[in-house]
């Protein structure tokens, strides 16, 4: 199953070499971007070590313990994350009837939907009693796996007490037991825990790797695919959900925006935005596209071979000006503080709005 993760071979080498020879550390800690594989990696990974199968191809994916792992059921699989609190009993049962309800909403989410985020209604963290819990548990014997599998996913989201608390276990955990740990902020993460692990990089995904799962797994047209690859910067995730949920629309939503920009119709705009209110989600990836069209621009009186947009360069030559090349790198600056701003929580229609403006201002002959 390993080969079904794309562009990380560097990655699955080093673990594939580490179970055949045997020799797999207690802890690793995955790190690099959102939407790289590092979760679906630490799964097989564990699937692998526990895997029933004979073959040299482990993980199979289709024997019981497989089968365990990949509907999250297995006994041996301890997979944390951040959580609101969810007022643990003792033995380890959620308390509060909301947490529970969301908590199982994130796994389902994680098993059948995994690139679109889920977001708890409250604040998160990796808590100090699923940390706990998890010692305890690592202290009892294993149920029916070779190996103790533990993944703890965004671990920088820990606070200094929780970490510290998880420090001997990763130090010396009891024996077969593989702890992985995953972040995207590896700078967050203390200094003790990245010293405990082997670190692993994953690096971002190439256009042409993101192009070619989107083809092999969804039916997207060509022009979707390869803007929904572009867009995506390296993360799958992304592309995805741009196919997926708001593909063609937010490519239709950013020429809608262009059109109007370039007609000045700014009241219509603005009632536009008041009465869509759309999330911070899509008009980052609104931004994103209107980027992908000022590339566009930028270089249509030169080639045609670069554009993404080809269905629609009629419309784009009768946006371009004499001095369009010349704003686009810094109308391109002006996109990056905006998602910047919005990831700074700024309110999205006002971001909406001032992209509107640049981009009249753009395109202003
Ligand atoms: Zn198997």
């Amino acid at each position: 199953m390993f080969r079904k993760i794309k562009g990380q071979q560097q990655v699955i080498d080093l673990l594939q070499k580490a179970i055949k020879q045997e020799r797999i550390a207690s802890a690793y800690l995955f790190h690099g971007g959102d939407g790289v594989g590092k979760f679906m990696t630490a799964l097989y990974f564990g699937m692998a070590v526990n895997c029933l199968s004979s073959s040299q191809y482990r993980p199979c994916g289709v024997c019981s313990s497989c089968h365990k792992f990949l509907s999250f059921e297995h006994p041996d699989f301890n997979y944390l994350f951040p959580t609101v609190n969810l007022k643990l009993s003792p033995e380890g049962e959620i308390k509060d009837n909301e947490a529970l309800k969301q908590y199982e909403a994130y796994i389902k989410n994680k098993i059948e939907t995994p690139w679109q985020d889920f977001f708890f209604s409250g604040s998160t963290e990796i808590r100090k009693e699923s940390i706990s819990l998890l010692i305890k548990r690592l202290e009892l014997s294993i149920h029916e796996g070779h190996y103790r599998v533990v993944i703890i996913e965004n671990a920088d989201m820990m606070n200094i007490q929780t970490a510290n608390s998880f420090l001997k276990t990763l130090e010396e955990p009891p024996p077969n037991t593989l702890i992985i740990l995953i972040t995207e902020r590896l700078p967050k993460v203390l200094p003790t825990i990245i010293s405990r692990c082997q670190p692993v990089y994953f690096k971002p995904l190439s256009q042409s790797v993101i192009e070619e799962i989107i083809y092999d797994q969804f039916q997207v047209d060509s022009v979707l695919a390869k803007s929904a690859a572009r867009i995506a910067g390296g993360n799958l995730k992304t592309a995805i959900r741009i196919i997926q949920n708001s593909g063609t629309s937010t490519r239709d939503k950013a020429f809608s925006l262009l059109q109007m920009a370039h007609e000045e119709q700014d009241i219509e705009y603005l009632n536009l935005v008041n009465s869509q209110k759309e999330a911070s989600d899509a008009v980052r990836d609104l931004i994103s596209y209107i980027g992908i069209i000022a590339n566009d621009l930028a270089i249509i009186d030169f080639t045609e071979d670069e554009i993404t947009n080809l269905d629609k360069i009629e419309f784009l030559k009768e946006l371009s000006h004499d001095d369009i090349a010349n704003r686009i790198p810094d109308f391109l600056l002006l996109l990056d503080d905006f998602t910047r701003k919005l990831e700074g929580n700024v309110n999205p229609s006002l971001i909406q709005i001032n992209l509107y403006l640049a981009t009249k201002q753009l395109l202003r002959k």
